[in-house]
């Protein structure tokens, strides 16, 4: 059987108990070696064969999950963040059907939780923002026409890019080319989120890039973008003492 499993953005700690334990008692890992914290491989039974997949093809991928199933053996999947984010998961799924391997997923922090922490911020504020646009700027990797940046830009909502630090002119362009986004609207590169050397820029969208090359970032960093990085923000309905709800009788009549 295949165990997908959630690695968490960083920090080894951050793997959920189920991901633990599911590594602690694996025949075999393959792991995304270009962010998976090698250290979460010492969670493993000493001995047990550990691949880096980053050297790999899917369909590498498979042959060593299907000499596994050959031995009664359990794999581990091991994906950076949470894997239903840039995971690549659908065609391994897709491909373990095909071949009638059993699987299950088990999920993980993703870095755009992990920044969030880094920063700390919340992307929900009232009155400021009540959705988060999580997107990438189109690279090697085209993204759909519809999904430009210029146009997911022109809500205004929190905005949450990965794998574009290395593309920030353009992002910059994009963004102000929105039209709901200022120069002056509050940005973030927070680069590797809770590892050791995790780095929270603050900038606006007009000095992202120039950010990004005052302190060296490519790569390995989320951009956040939105007036939650900034000052103003309405107190949530949910703690306020007028405010009644299932849970909480308020003192007022705002219902
Ligand atoms: N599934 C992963 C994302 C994989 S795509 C997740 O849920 O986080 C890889 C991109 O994720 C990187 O290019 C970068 O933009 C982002 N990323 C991954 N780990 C990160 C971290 N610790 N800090 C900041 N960005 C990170």
């Amino acid at each position: 059987m295949v165990h997908i499993v959630g690695a968490g953005c960083g920090a080894p700690d951050l793997i959920t108990v189920r991901g633990a334990k599911l590594l602690a008692r694996a025949d075999q890992i393959i792991y995304a070696g270009s962010l998976v914290n090698p250290e979460l491989l010492s969670r493993a039974r000493p001995g047990t064969p550990c691949h880096d997949s980053a050297r790999l093809a899917l369909e590498e991928v498979l042959e060593l999950i299907q000499a596994g199933e050959e031995k009664g053996w359990d794999t581990v999947r091991l994906h950076t963040g949470d894997p239903c984010l840039y995971g690549a998961i659908r065609e391994q799924m897709d491909a373990l059907e095909e071949r009638g391997i059993p699987y299950d997923v088990t999920p993980g922090v993703s870095s755009f939780c992990g920044a969030a922490a880094a920063v700390p911020a919340e992307y929900t504020l009232p009155g400021v923002s009540q959705s988060v646009i999580i997107t990438r700027m189109a690279g090697r990797t085209p993204v759909p026409e519809r999904e430009k940046l210029r146009s997911l830009a022109a809500h205004g909502a929190t905005m949450v890019l990965f794998l574009s630090a290395g593309m920030l002119e353009e992002v910059q362009g994009q963004l102000l080319a929105g039209g709901a986004y200022r120069e002056d609207t509050p940005a973030a590169i927070v680069y590797k989120a809770s590892w050791p050397e995790e780095a929270v820029y603050r900038c606006t969208v007009g000095t992202l890039a120039e950010t990004a090359r005052a302190h060296q970032v490519q790569r390995t960093a989320l951009i956040l973008v939105g007036d939650f990085l900034g000052e103003d923000y309405r107190r949530s309905l949910l703690y306020d003492p007028g405010f009644s709800h299932s849970f909480r009788e308020g003192k007022g009549d705002k219902k």
